[in-house]
């Protein structure tokens, strides 16, 4: 029996503000960046040495390396300790990560590579700072090291936060990223549970038929766009050994651009869609979808998995702000079983399926409604608090 994970629990959540930096305090955190990015490099040469002497490169030999690094270059130790100390420990658990990845024998394509050197014009830059390397000071964000920048409160910061990450997108826009523990904002009981099935063709089939959410479609139209920049890129890529031209850091630039505004608008679509599920049901059943951005997948299929990817990060977001149970179910078999009486079939429906036809009790219902109360029953919750289906004994309604 699979346990659904329930993530209603309080933990921390990211608010991420715009930020309007000065000419001079752009070019202090490209300094920042570009001495956090000489280091980073120097831990790849150090731990790829030790490896080669058959010796190991822990914490403590990393932070010892900093210290040393700080007191013989003083063009290090003009920057701030604090986003070199973080650097330090990120470098350590990802190559942590990759190690684990090996020893567990994980397949090639889900291991986490081995930390790799960051180019200058590829590597973007990104600084965190714990609590004691920043303030807020007159709604400025002043970072220790000097560098005060402007935040656009585009909404309001719930709780003090306990850490903040300043980085910068392909597109050359900055933002601030800050940990904040969740604050609970109840929403009054409804009685209601909802169950959802992820899919292609509509992002979100629910138990529901006014909670669906068919497929925004929202890189369809820049589609075309995207298609001229990698044809672009293409013709201006770099020789092998040589610096890439303007040119093609200029198409780089405006399909990341490009690439940020559709994740933008899929965010919002997740999130408004999220607000109202959230809002009138008190437990959420839903397929703990995993992509896997296999590199023969289609571009509709990617699309469509990113969509699902966003709207499911927006829902477990939104279940956590509201205190609502989201319950994560195990995707396994969920097509294949029968949601009026739990018989399995024998084999996975071909995708062109569209009904689920149930050969023990005879139901029938369109494939995706069959799924996503599923969720529902192996989340464990009582499929009576749906919409729209009568409990059991209830009389047929008349024929009109
Ligand atoms: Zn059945």
């Amino acid at each position: 029996m699979m346990t659904p994970l329930t993530v209603g629990e309080a933990g921390h959540v990211r608010y991420t503000y715009r930020l309007r930096a000065s000419s001079t305090a752009r070019a202090a955190l490209r300094a920042e960046w570009d001495r956090c990015r000489w280091l980073w490099n120097e831990c790849v040469a150090r731990s790829m040495k030790a490896y080669a002497e058959g010796e190991t490169c822990g914490p403590a030999r990393l932070d010892k390396m900093l210290t040393e690094a700080r007191s013989t270059t003083p063009w290090l130790a003009e920057g701030s300790s604090v986003p070199q100390q973080q650097l330090i420990r990120d470098f350590g658990k990802s190559r942590a990560k990759a190690q684990r990845d090996i020893k567990e024998r994980l397949p090639m394509h889900r291991r986490a590579g081995m930390p790799q050197c960051k180019k200058k014009h590829e590597a973007l830059p990104t600084l965190n700072y714990t609590k004691r390397g920043f303030r807020l000071k007159g709604g400025r964000l002043h970072l220790s090291g000097g560098v005060v920048l402007t935040v656009v409160w585009s909404r309001d910061l719930p709780a003090a936060p306990s850490s903040v990450r300043v980085y910068q997108d392909g597109v050359g826009h900055w933002y601030c990223s800050f940990v904040v523990p969740t604050v609970v904002q109840p929403l009054p009981k409804t009685g209601r549970v909802l169950g959802v099935d992820w899919g292609v063709k509509q992002t979100a089939t629910t138990t529901s038929d006014a909670h669906d959410l068919p497929h925004p479609e929202h890189g369809k139209k820049a589609h075309k766009k995207l298609a001229r920049y990698d044809r672009m890129m293409a013709r201006r890529k770099p020789k092998k050994g040589q610096a890439a031209s303007k040119g093609y850091r200029e198409a780089k630039k405006w399909r990341a651009k490009t690439y940020a505004k559709i994740a933008r608008q899929r965010q919002d679509t997740g999130r408004k869609w999220a607000k109202r599920a959230v809002t009138d049901h008190d437990a959420i059943a839903v397929e703990d979808f995993r992509p896997k951005f296999l590199a023969k997948s289609s571009l509709a299929r990617k699309a469509a998995d990113a969509a699902i990817g966003a709207t499911k990060r927006a829902l477990i977001e939104m279940g956590r702000k509201h205190g609502r149970h989201i319950r994560l179910v195990h995707p396994a078999h969920t097509t294949m079983d029968c949601a009026s009486c739990g018989a399995r079939t024998k084999h996975a429906l071909p995708l062109s399926e569209r009904t689920y036809t149930c050969t023990a009790c005879g139901a029938v219902s369109p494939r995706d409604k069959n799924s996503a109360r599923v969720m529902l029953i192996r989340a464990g919750l009582n499929p009576a608090g749906v919409e729209g289906i009568r409990p059991p004994g209830a009389l047929l309604p008349e024929a009109a």
